[in-house]
């Protein structure tokens, strides 16, 4: 039996996705998603510069099929708010993705959990602080900086 990577093996993979967003992305912190279906990245996506895409709106925009059976690993709190681009988190809930691990909190105020209570809402599965303080060293100072 091969090993099967395991639920942090993705998420790391969506922090080195993210770091690739540098430094076009900035102000937006440097976000990272990957798609996981039977244990295989289908899809990532890192964030895009501002006004383009968010990390997973590139990531869903690359999906196959739907997101049935699909596992998103996103190391920021989707946004449940419509800024220069469409909520993250109602996309991620249109295309049925099933469940989706965070690796923190977004602070920004407009979301700071809203993004999680609308995709639970909906009957995604969201699991919150996978790789946390990985994921809060490389966001920490951009999340500041946004607010
Ligand atoms: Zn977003």
């Amino acid at each position: 039996m091969p090993i099967l990577p395991s639920n942090s093996d993705f998420m790391q993979l969506a922090l080195i996705e993210g770091r690739r967003a540098l430094p076009a992305c900035r102000p937006n912190p440097p976000v990272g998603c990957v798609m996981v279906r039977d244990h295989q990245v289908i899809s990532q996506g890192h964030t895009q510069p501002p006004g383009q895409p968010h990390a997973e709106a590139m990531a869903l925009a690359k999906l196959p099929e739907g997101g049935r059976g699909v596992t998103a690993y996103v190391t920021l709190e989707p946004c449940s708010f419509q800024g220069r681009t469409p909520s993250c988190a109602l996309a991620l809930i249109d295309k049925g993705v099933e469940r989706v691990f965070v690796g923190m909190l977004d602070p920004d105020p407009r979301n700071a959990g809203a993004g999680v209570r609308l995709l639970r809402q909906a009957g995604v599965e969201v699991i919150v602080g996978l790789l946390a303080e990985e994921v809060s060293r490389d966001l920490r100072t951009y999340l500041l900086a946004e607010a």
